[in-house]
């Protein structure tokens, strides 16, 4: 058979990536392309990106893609001929239930089912959880960026021991105390450029999928009634319990039981599924019916019974990609969730268990327990900037302990005024429709940022290092501007890609009305100007509202402006 009759092979499967890297025959950083039946690896450069014809009608049969044909959704670089079958497979995360960094598979390619334990919505979130929304958050964005297709699920915890107990103080229902705090709860996750999950299930509104789910886990004789009318979870009937948090089994006290929704890992019991109702619970309205006693849902409970509906109805299957939260939900919530479903469904109910570390304040959790809080409303009426919160957070990987204090967030806030002035830099550099990729030192420094940013991503979400190839950029950027180089254009979609993933460039300012007045009648005389073909005059205006922070945007639809 010659060369050019044989078919043209289907190069790599799936998880050809990570294949080619544990070989180390292509290296995180690396980038790969097609040439016939060969790959050709690049350590670093340019990368045409061919993919093997076959590829473009099987997309179950995925390729390792090259870097860069993985562009940030919201910046799509087209590659002409090529259509992108599958994500990257090089990404590598941390999966407590292991203790190791494993490459990411998700089950069914491209598709990432995640699941993350949202906020108890009893009072406002404090900052501490929202360092964990916010490594969730850089998550969903990165798989997002390597072209995954996630589904984010975040409950909402409006009924459990601390929301029952705040409404009871509070002299109100629980929906009516709890409403507030949902609101607050999504202004501070737009403040904080949270992205919206796709499902939010609340508590409350689950509960048939909760009543359904002890219903089977009391058929399957893994639970049962006891004698003061609340439904368990009987531990020593489910061989895996312990699993995630490495329990020493022996410790099991068999038959002790626990109803609060909080417990010390050292002394494990059955706990509660299905707590029967109290005075309380029916003062406030967290009581329903159902075949086992009128009572409520304990907490983990909770989280097992929505995560299932949800990807049960929507996709058809039982197990989640990744379940993430933060280090101290490890034991007893998510012990608690794995035995709930898997005694339920028999099937593994996470495959990636992502924790995040917590943020403390002078060595202390950041708790409303301990007093040490900050809201993040706080911070917002402070008039801090939130991308100075998230590049602090980024500045530490998400699963070492970060000690707040004002003095990182303002070191924080000067790094995001770096960032702006350098992005500032580049748009006026780049020009009208500057955003080619143009050549030039710049787009050179622009690769190479590109290839570290994604290497450090890649390794566990090292956020750290991505950030210190991102203020690299900054500085050998701005020195190779200060020389006059080229590719501005390639250097700032390289940046606007990372800033889809680390979002940390500064919060646009609102001028004052006699400022926005000025500037309006500014950018109207640039169009003028740019209209009679006066480029001179348009260049001179634009380079006087640079000088007063103002940055203009030449979109189809007219010029837009900003001041940053
Ligand atoms: P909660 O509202 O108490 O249910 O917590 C919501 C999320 O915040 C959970 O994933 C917790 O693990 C996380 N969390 C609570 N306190 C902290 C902290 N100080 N640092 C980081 N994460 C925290
Ligand atoms: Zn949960």
């Amino acid at each position: 058979m010659s060369a050019t009759d044989r078919p043209r092979p289907l190069l790599v499967v799936a998880d050809a990536g990570a294949r080619l890297v544990r070989r180390g025959l292509v290296a995180p950083g690396d980038a790969v392309r097609w040439d016939g039946a060969r790959v050709v690896v690049f350590r670093r450069g340019p990368v045409v990106c061919e993919l093997p014809a076959a590829c473009v009608d099987a997309p179950s049969r995925a390729p390792y893609l090259p870097r860069d044909s993985q562009p940030a959704r919201a910046h799509p670089v087209v590659h002409p001929g090529v259509r992108r079958c599958a994500p990257r497979m090089t990404l590598a995360l941390h999966n407590t239930l292991t203790r190791r960094v494993e490459p990411f598979q998700p089950l069914a390619p491209p598709r990432v089912t995640l699941y993350t334990c949202g906020p108890t919505v009893w009072n406002y979130a404090h900052l501490g959880n929202f360092r964990t929304f916010l490594f969730e958050d850089l998550l969903r964005r990165y798989l997002e960026a390597a072209g995954y297709d996630v589904f984010h699920i975040m409950n909402l915890t409006d009924v459990d021991d601390r929301t029952i107990k705040a409404a009871r103080a509070a002299g109100t229902t629980l929906r009516q105390h709890t409403e507030p705090f949902v609101r607050a709860f999504f202004e501070d996750r737009d403040y904080l450029r949270l992205r919206p999950a796709h499902a939010h299930p609340r508590a409350t509104e689950s509960v048939a999928a909760m009543i359904t789910l002890v219903r089977r886990l009391l058929d399957s004789g893994v639970a049962y009634q006891g004698d003061d009318g609340s439904v368990y979870f009987a531990i020593d009937r489910f061989p895996g319990y312990g699993r995630l948090s490495r329990l020493d089994l022996r410790e099991i006290k068999v038959g002790a039981r626990v109803a609060s929704d909080e417990y010390a890992k050292d002394d494990p019991r059955d706990f509660a599924l299905w707590k029967k109702a109290g005075p309380d619970d029916d003062a406030v309205g967290a009581a329903w019916d159902a075949p086992f006693g009128r009572g409520r849902p304990g907490w983990h409970l909770e989280c097992s019974a929505m995560s299932l509906h949800e990807i049960g109805t929507r996709f058809g299957v039982q197990t989640l990609d990744i379940h993430a939260g933060g280090v101290d939900l490890i034991f007893p919530h998510h012990e608690d969730e794995i035995a709930q479903s898997e005694a339920a469904t028999g099937r593994p109910f996470a495959r990636w268990w992502l924790h995040g570390e917590f943020l403390n304040v002078r060595g202390t959790k950041m708790s409303k327990r301990f007093g040490n809080f900050l809201a993040a409303r706080d911070l917002r009426e402070q008039g801090v900037d939130a991308a100075a919160v998230r590049l602090l957070f980024w500045q530490t990987h998400y699963r070492k302990p970060l000690d707040f204090t004002d003095e990182a967030l303002a070191a924080a806030g000067e790094g995001v005024k770096r960032l702006g002035e350098f992005r500032a830099r580049l748009l006026g550099e780049a020009g009208e429709g500057g955003r080619g990729t143009g050549e030039g030192r710049l787009a050179e420094l622009a690769a190479e940022f590109e290839a570290d940013f994604r290497a450090a991503l890649d390794d566990d979400l090292n956020a750290p290092q991505a950030c210190a190839a991102l203020f690299q950029l900054v500085h050998a950027g701005n020195r190779a501007l200060d020389a006059g180089a080229g590719g501005a254009g390639a250097a700032l979609a390289a940046l606007d890609r990372a800033m889809a993933v680390l979002d940390v460039l500064p919060t646009p300012r609102a001028p004052e009305p006699d400022m926005a007045r000025w500037i309006e009648a500014q950018v109207a005389a640039r169009e003028r100007a740019r209209k009679s073909k006066d480029f001179k005059e348009a260049d001179r205006i634009r380079a006087a509202l640079r000088a007063r922070g103002v940055e203009l945007e030449d979109t189809p639809t007219g010029t837009k402006w900003r001041v940053v």
